[in-house]
């Protein structure tokens, strides 16, 4: 992957909560994991998208989605570019 996403991205899933990543409180980020199906096509592949300050900007499939079971096609891993 082309970023520092974390291993199991659904074991981190916080809802709404904002995840300060500094020890100071400087440079605060909100970082969000939202649970969601691909729109494109009628498989309904489950994925997570990661929303950086209000901006999504990665998909990762769901490894517990039992219709993809961790995959997705090239469509399913740019949603984030879509949506
Ligand atoms: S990831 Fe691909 S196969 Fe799955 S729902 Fe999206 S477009 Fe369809």
């Amino acid at each position: 992957m082309a970023h520092n996403a974390p291993a199991d991205p659904e074991a981190g899933i916080v809802g709404n909560q904002s995840t300060d990543f500094s020890s100071r409180g400087e440079n605060r980020m909100d970082y969000r994991s939202i649970v969601t199906t691909c729109p494109y096509c009628a498989c309904g592949c489950g994925l997570v998208l990661e929303v950086l300050d209000g901006r999504i900007v990665c998909t990762l499939p769901s490894k517990t989605s039992p219709t993809n079971q961790g995959k997705l096609c090239i469509k399913g891993w740019n949603v984030h570019e879509f949506v």
